[in-house]
This record gives C-alpha cells, structure tokens and sequence, in this order.
C-alpha cells in the first residue's frame, strides 16, 4: 500500500506535495494486453482502427535524421497545416504533447488555490486531475441521461469559478450537447470564466445539430477549444494536441508551456496528418457503418447502449454476478477482447467499446454473444 505523501509519518522531514496533489486518483489508461495466446483485440482506447495516414508515417520517419536537433519551438508547420485546414489565424493556435497537456496548462495558468474548475459527473477524467495538480477545487455538476446538463453546470457557477471543461461529444459516454445548448452554457458564464471545449471526437459526429465551437471561439473572449491527433488521426503514439483560442489565452498558455513541447516527429506527422481529408474521410465512413451495427447488434443481446455520436460505444450490464460488467470485462479478456471498464467515471456497470476493425468489432459481437447465453457458466 502506498502511504498518504501529506500524512507526516516520519521523524525526519522530507518533501511533501501540496494537498490537491495526494487527492489525484492517477489516470488509468485502457489494458492493452491479455494473458492468453490469442490474437489481441484492443477496444480500450478508443484508437483508430484505421492507422494514422501513411503521409503521416513518411513525414514522421524523416524527422529521424535529423534528432540531434531540438524541434521547432513554436511547431511553425503544424500550427500553419492546421489553420490552412480549418481557415484559422495560426498566432491562435498553440500546440501540446496531446491535448491532455493543453487540458492541464489551462488549469495551471487560471487557477488559483481555492478557485473551482467544473464539469460533468461523466465527464473526461483528466479534468479533475488538471484542477487538482492546478491547485484548484474540482466542481462536478449531475448528468442527465448520461449527458452533460447545461442547467446543472450552471447551477454550480460560483464567484471561485474560473473555468470550465466540457467534452463534446463526452468520453466514456459518447453523447453530445447541441450547438445551441453550448451557447446557452456561454450566455450564462460570467466573461471571466474560460470555457473549454474539448472536441477530441469532433470528427467523428455526423449531427447537423452539432457544432465543435470554433465558430463560438473566434467570437468569443472566454472560450477555448482542444483537438487531438489521437483519435481520428491515428497519432496516439507521437502525442499531438491543439488549441485554438482568443489571443490573450494563447499567450498566456505560451508563456507557460515547456519551450520544446512537440517533437518533431509529431510537428511533422501532424503537418501531414491534417492536410490527408481522404484518410479522415475513410475513418468517419468507416465509424458510421459500425457505430450503427455494433449499438444494433449489442442491444439485440438484450444490453442497453448509449447513443453515441463518437468511435465508442458505452454499454450497460446487471448488477448481477456473471452477467455483470465485470464478469463481462474477464470473459472477453479471456477470449483477447480488450474493453474500457468505466468505474472510475461512475459508471461500475458498463463497459466502454471502441469502433475497431471489422476483425475486432466481429470478435467482441461474437463473445458478448457467448457471455449473454452464458457459454462462460
Ligand atoms: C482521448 C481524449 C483526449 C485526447 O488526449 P490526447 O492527450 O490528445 O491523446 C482528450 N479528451 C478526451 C475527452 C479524450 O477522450
């Protein structure tokens, strides 16, 4: 068992970290292994079963020619590929290792201790890390079927709220907030709480009420938004992220950010990544036809779905033993299908299924089969 770092249990003194620091619960990412000697099947991450672009992969293999030299600094080439792509100013945007990092940098340049960050009960866990390692106090307001709740957010608006995280769609949910809703959200924010959008799905929705927030970010002074190379793009592995937000945040992220904080492989791969829509385009047809079979044939089983608008699919199981999300996570384990158990978001009965290959889709279809009519019993 660790020991509680703020509980003094010791004589002599050492080095103790802030309180918000002991009350992180470490990110735990999606299993990536199985014990048996079947082919591995891993859902747990919602990863693209696409691959990156194979321009991506050139551009990355050529930056090894040159690693005795630090990157750019400034990730000149990304920012541009980017805001060629998205018709955006490049001085707006900031790049991150992933978008986790630009998640933790917003924290760590607007909370202060005691200042609250909010967002949902279902919400990406890494926001509650960021406010926690930030110093400030975690807000979390309820859900309503499992989707963010602009009401409730608002309701928990304090004179400490200095910012607040909304994934749209959500992971590990995979719902989303109408255009209109995340509008509504902004009118009710003082104009010195941040809003933060965090669109690591956005590509994948197909909703003609859904609306990643670029038009409210270049319109608004207090609204920022992330993106990811992770997902869609099939770069988890070189850690890409970006924002783009008013100037007076990217300035204040740049100030703050390591000077170095891409490498140049992933300056490189995502320069490339971006401008391949033909690739993007494949995974999002790729998504739909699956996303809408794999919620078909899951509830077939008699196992409810979330609707979802991303490459993940959030289902529910009894609270009965062997038919439990548990019991479902080790019996697909056992057969080299890796899912997402989602206790840690509150949600101890479902598990979080990516959209993968047609292989992998038909592997876990074919074992939640045999776990429902109980060939494991
Ligand atoms: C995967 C994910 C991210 C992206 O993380 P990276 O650090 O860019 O790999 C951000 N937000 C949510 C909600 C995610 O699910």
């Amino acid at each position: 068992m660790p020991t509680d770092p703020s509980v003094p249990s010791r004589s002599v003194p050492r080095p103790v970290p802030r309180p918000g620091v002991a009350a992180i619960e470490a990110y735990v990412p999606g299993k990536s292994g199985t014990t048996g000697g079947h082919p591995v099947y891993k859902l747990s991450s919602n990863e693209t079963p696409l691959g990156p672009s194979p321009a991506a992969v050139a551009a990355a293999r050529q930056s090894l020619d040159d690693l005795a030299l630090y990157p750019d600094g400034n990730a000149t080439a990304l920012r541009a590929a980017i805001a060629e792509r998205y018709g955006l100013d490049p001085a707006r945007i900031v790049c991150g290792a992933g978008s986790d990092e630009l998640l933790s940098l917003l924290a760590y340049a607007y909370l202060a201790p005691g200042d609250e960050g909010l967002f949902s009960a279902h919400g990406f866990l890494v926001y509650r890390i960021a406010i926690l390692a930030a110093g400030g106090t975690p807000v979390v307001a309820p859900e309503r079927d499992l989707t963010t709740d602009v009401d409730a957010l608002i309701a928990r608006l304090t004179e400490r709220t200095r910012i607040v995280y909304i994934a749209n769609p959500n992971n590990p949910t995979g719902t989303y907030l109408p255009f209109e809703e995340v509008r509504r959200l902004h009118a009710a924010l003082p104009p010195d709480v941040l809003l933060v959008l965090d669109g690591a799905y956005a590509e994948y929705v197909r909703r003609n009420d859904y609306g990643s927030g670029l038009d409210l970010v270049l319109e608004a002074d207090n609204v920022v938004m992330t993106r990811t190379f992770s997902k869609i793009h099939g770069l988890a592995a070189l850690r890409i992220g970006w924002m783009v937000a008013p100037a007076h945040v990217a300035d204040a992220v740049n100030r703050i950010r390591g000077p170095f904080n891409l490498s140049a492989a992933a300056i490189r791969a995502g320069a490339a990544a971006i401008q391949d829509d033909a690739h993007v385009a494949a995974a999002v047809a790729h998504n739909d036809a699956w996303l809408a079979r794999l919620t078909e044939e899951v509830r077939a089983l008699g196992l409810a779905v979330t609707p979802s608008v991303a490459n993940f699919v959030l289902v529910h199981f009894p609270d009965a033993p062997g038919r439990s999300a548990a019991a479902a996570d080790a019996f697909l384990t056992g057969r080299g299908v890796i899912t997402r158990r989602v206790a840690a978001y509150g949600l101890p009965d479902c598990l979080r299924v990516t959209v993968g290959s047609e292989a992998a889709n038909t592997a876990f279809l074919d074992g939640l089969r045999a776990f429902v009519r109980g060939a494991h019993a």
